[in-house]
C-alpha cells in the first residue's frame, strides 16, 4: 500500500492525499490553493473521500468534472461544497476566461454518494463525525490487512453549535494516523475566556453606540457567529441593537443548516428552526444598514464585498471595532496591516485605521493538546502529519515522537507501508 501526498504537505491549502493498494486508488480531499498557481492532481481515482465543505479540501473539483468520478461525502458537505464551487464559477467568469461553467459545479452533485461508509475494491470506507465544521468527517480505511485514519481537519472540543470529534469511536492502533496540524505548535486560551472577551468588546463598543464589523465565511463562522450573538440578545447577555448579516451564500446555508440540525448539538436540535434568527436580519446591500449596528458579513479576509465597503467606512471611527476570529490572516488582507500598523490600503488610497481591530481566535481545529490526545488516545504506529506549516508540525513532532513514529512529508513525497 502507497500514500502520496499531493497537496497539504508543510502548508495550509490544496489538501490532497492518495491511497493506493494493488486494487483500488483513492483521494482523501480534492483542495485547491488560496494563492498561487493551482497544483493539477491525478484524475484516475476510483472513489474521492471528500473530509469537509472548506475549499481547501474541495476546491479543485471541478477539474474532475469531466471524468465521471465517485465522491464520498456527508450530505451537507455535499450541498454547501457544490454552492461553493457555483460561487467559485461566478468569480472567475467575472474576472475572465475559466474553462468551467455550473453545469461542472452540477456534475459533481451527481457524482456524489452521500454515505457514512463504503465498500471499493479490496477496501472499505468508513466516514465518522470530526467536529471542525458541521458534516466534517474522519475517514477511516481499512485495505490488505491495514488501517488508515485520516482527521481531515479535526477539532475535539465542543463549540456552542457543534460537539467535538468523540475520540473513543475511531479504531485504535491504526497503522498510519494521518492527522492535521495547523495549531500543533499552539496551546490555545480556553474558549469560554475567549467568549467572554468577545463579548465585553461587543459590550463596550454597544455602550459607545458604535458599529461592530465581524468579517467571516459564510459556511459555518457566519452561522455560529449569528447564533452566538442571537442567543446572547435572546437571553439578555447582550441589549438589542440592530444586528445584520450580509451575504446570500450564508444566507442560504443557514436552511441547510435547519435542514440538517440533526449534526448539532442537543440544544440546537430541540429548536425548530435554530438558524432563523429572532434579532438578527439578513441584508442584501450594504447601504440598508441602519447604524449603529453590528454586521457579520463576507468576504471573510475583507478582499472584496461587504466586508471591505464598511472596513473603508467604519475603520477611522474610534468607537467602531473590527473583529476577527480567525486565526490566520493572508498576507494580501488589508485587516493584516489594520491590525498591525494602523492603516490599509485599497489600490493607490491609503485609509487610517482608528476603530478597534481585534482577533479573537475562536478556532475550529484541534490545538497542540488536542492533537497529542489524539495520537494517544488512537496508538498509530505511524503518525503522518500534514495540513500545518513546517514550524507547526515540527512543534507537534516533539510532543509525539515518544509515542509513534512521526513523518512530516514534503509535496509529491510517498510513503510505503
Ligand atoms: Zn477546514
Amino acid at each position: 500500500m502507497e500514500i502520496k501526498i499531493f497537496g497539504g504537505a508543510r502548508e495550509v491549502g490544496g489538501s490532497c492525499i492518495s491511497v493506493e493498494t494493488n486494487s483500488c486508488k483513492i483521494a482523501l480531499d480534492y483542495g485547491i490553493k488560496l494563492e498561487g498557481e493551482p497544483k493539477k492532481f491525478p484524475t484516475d481515482f476510483d472513489a474521492i473521500i471528500i473530509s469537509h465543505a472548506h475549499l481547501d479540501h474541495t476546491g479543485s473539483l471541478l477539474s474532475l468534472s469531466k471524468h465521471n468520478p465517485t465522491v464520498v461525502g456527508s450530505e451537507i458537505t455535499r450541498d454547501v461544497t457544490v454552492d461553493l464551487l457555483h460561487d467559485m464559477v461566478n468569480i472567475q467568469n467575472e474576472k475572465g476566461n475559466f474553462e468551467y461553467t455550473d453545469h461542472h459545479a452540477e456534475k459533481i452533485r451527481q457524482s456524489w454518494w452521500t454515505r457514512d461508509a463504503i465498500a471499493l475494491s479490496g477496501m472499505k470506507v468508513k466516514l465518522q463525525p470530526a467536529g471542525h465544521v458541521a458534516g466534517a468527517k474522519v475517514t477511516s480505511l481499512e485495505s490488505e490487512g491495514k488501517k488508515i485514519v485520516y482527521t481531515g481537519d479535526i477539532c475535539t472540543h465542543d463549540t456552542e453549535i457543534l460537539r467535538g470529534c468523540k475520540l473513543d469511536t475511531l479504531p485504535k492502533h491504526p497503522d498510519v494516523l494521518i492527522t492535521e496540524s495547523t495549531y500543533g505548535g499552539k496551546v490555545r486560551t480556553p474558549r469560554q475566556k475567549l467568549i467572554d472577551e468577545f463579548m465585553e468588546d461587543l459590550l463596550r463598543t454597544m455602550d459607545n453606540k458604535g458599529n461592530v464589523l465581524i468579517p467571516t465565511f459564510a459556511f459555518h463562522r457566519s452561522q455560529e457567529m449569528a447564533k452566538r450573538i442571537d442567543t446572547a440578545i435572546e437571553k439578555g447577555y447582550l441589549p438589542r441593537y440592530n444586528v445584520y448579516t450580509i451575504s446570500n451564500l450564508a444566507h442560504k446555508i443557514n436552511d441547510y443548516y435547519n435542514h440538517y440540525k440533526a449534526l448539532f448539538t442537543q440544544e440546537i436540535r430541540k429548536q425548530k428552526t435554530p438558524f432563523r434568527y429572532r434579532h438578527i436580519k439578513h441584508l442584501y446591500r450594504t447601504a440598508q444598514i441602519e447604524e449603529p449596528a453590528i454586521v457579520i458579513c463576507t468576504s471573510g479576509f475583507v478582499h472584496a464585498g461587504a466586508s471591505l465597503r464598511l472596513l473603508k467606512d467604519w475603520a477611522g471611527d474610534k468607537h467602531n471595532s473590527v473583529i476577527l476570529t480567525s486565526g490566520y490572516l493572508p498576507p494580501d488582507s488589508p485587516l493584516k496591516t489594520a491590525k498591525e500598523e494602523g492603516f490599509f490600503k485599497i489600490e493607490e488610497e491609503t485609509f487610517d485605521v482608528k476603530a478597534l481591530v481585534k482577533q479573537i481566535e475562536l478556532s475550529g481545529h484541534a490545538d497542540q493538546n488536542e492533537l497529542v490526545e489524539i495520537v494517544n488516545k488512537l496508538k498509530p504506529t505511524r503518525t503522518v502529519l500534514v495540513h500545518g506549516d513546517i514550524e507547526q508540525a515540527e512543534a507537534l513532532a516533539e510532543k509525539i515522537g515518544e509515542m509513534t513514529d512521526v513523518c512530516i512529508p514534503k509535496q509529491d513525497d510517498t510513503i510505503d507501508i
